[in-house]
């Protein structure tokens, strides 16, 4: 399954803490790549030291028009998948969403335009209550995941963490320059 994300809105008062984090949830929770528009670029610096540090090839595109992208995946048979607290309950279409093929989940910050509910192919509530783009990102992604994405390693990791019981175990990979 390839999934992207799109994160739209940032709100006025900078919110790049918040938007790093989604980022950072699309990456660790198996999404391929994140789409982001009016962000601060240090967000793609971060991104891509985790990318060094930890491995992947999680890619950062900044986009100036959302809506041109929503209308150009959905043309490439993507479906869209809108997360809003108005939607269907997750229960109701995490098996759907499990047969797809290729995703672009929209995620927003503040007030969202009618037009997304509108071309969404989904409109999925992590429950029907207000609570964060993060969060409901994250949810999302395991349900359609199952967990696999806790297993991912990656070959072009710099360290590489060894689950332990106590303490902090990280080997260094070597074959690495
Ligand atoms: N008031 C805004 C609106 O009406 O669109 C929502 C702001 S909320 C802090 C930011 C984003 O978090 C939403 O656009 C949505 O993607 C996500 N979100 C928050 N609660 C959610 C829920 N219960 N289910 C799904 N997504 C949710």
């Amino acid at each position: 399954m390839e999934i992207e994300v799109l994160r739209i809105g940032q709100r006025l008062v900078r919110d790049d803490r918040v938007t790093t984090h989604v980022a950072l949830v699309a990456r660790a929770f198996g999404a391929r790549k994140i789409y982001m528009n009016e962000v601060n670029p240090k967000i793609k610096n971060t991104l891509e030291q985790i990318n060094n540090t930890w491995g992947s090839n999680f890619e950062i595109s900044f986009i100036d028009n959302w809506m041109q992208l929503m209308k150009k995946r959905k043309k490439e048979s993507a479906k869209i998948v809108h997360l809003t607290m108005y939607g269907e309950n997750v229960n109701d279409v995490a098996s759907s969403l499990e047969k797809e093929n290729d995703l672009l989940i929209v995620v927003g910050a503040e007030k969202v335009p009618r037009q997304v509910y509108d071309l969404a192919d989904y409109n999925v509530a992590i429950g029907n209550q207000p609570h964060s783009e993060v969060s409901a990102l994250a949810v999302l992604l395991d349900r359609i995941m199952k967990g696999k994405q806790f297993s991912f390693s990656y070959e072009n990791a710099e360290r590489e963490i060894i689950p332990t019981k106590q303490g902090k175990d990280v080997v260094m990979n070597k074959t690495r320059d």
